[in-house]
């Protein structure tokens, strides 16, 4: 049972339990990639700048409750890197590792939309394979869900308007974007092997 009194303005016992069963295929999606976005960042020293944002708040909680865990974290501007070994104590792994390959983007209008990560591109078959892998509804749903919650501070709403401005970022040359959204299950009528976009 983990130990909610650390985490401050969001609640990030009741966002890491949320992932605690769900994932983005019922099957386990590391066995097909050989987990390719778990490597040893930490032992990559060119990488640096690779690894896994700590949300607002998140470091500190982490700290409360995981004193056990050596966790490397390093500046990245304003926010803050988790860099792992390339393995972790299931339990332990930041929210950016429940969530992956998505990112609960915050648009102009306020309003909190999954999306597939443009930064997850270069590893994750999910994302080059949105097009034919749809996701699980409840991950996509509950990724959305998290962000709402992640989202009541100024600050944590700065946070995501800072990743979304990067995803967009990648976004003018990977257009990530133009795909259909990670829920959809309908083909495109008269294209085999295609889906269609779906609203959620
Ligand atoms: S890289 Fe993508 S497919 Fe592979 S384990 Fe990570 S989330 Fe799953
Ligand atoms: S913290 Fe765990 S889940 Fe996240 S990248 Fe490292 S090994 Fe993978």
């Amino acid at each position: 049972m983990i130990d909610n009194k650390y985490t401050g303005s969001i609640d990030f016992a009741i966002l890491y339990s949320l992932f605690d069963t769900l994932t983005p295929l019922t099957i386990d999606c590391g066995t097909v990639c050989g987990g390719a976005c778990c490597r040893n960042l930490v032992a990559c020293a060119e990488e640096r700048s690779s690894g896994m944002l700590l949300f607002p708040g998140e470091e500190a909680f982490r700290e409360g409750v995981f004193p056990d865990c050596a966790d490397t974290v390093v500046p990245a501007g304003v926010d803050r890197l988790y860099l792992c070994g390339g393995a972790c104590r299931r339990e332990q792994r930041p929210l950016a590792c429940r969530i992956f390959p998505l990112f609960p983007a915050l648009g102009q209008n306020g309003r909190i939309r999954a999306v597939y990560d443009p930064r997850a591109w270069r590893v994750c078959p999910l994302v080059k394979g949105r097009r034919y892998i749809p996701l699980e509804r409840n991950f996509v749903r509950t990724v959305r869900k998290a962000g709402r919650m992640v989202s009541r501070t100024h600050e944590d709403r700065a946070f995501l308007a800072r990743q979304t401005a990067e995803i967009e970022e990648f976004n003018r040359f990977l257009r990530l974007d133009r795909d259909r959204p990670p829920i959809c299950r309908k083909a495109v009528r008269g294209v085999p092997g295609t889906l269609e976009k779906c609203k959620f």
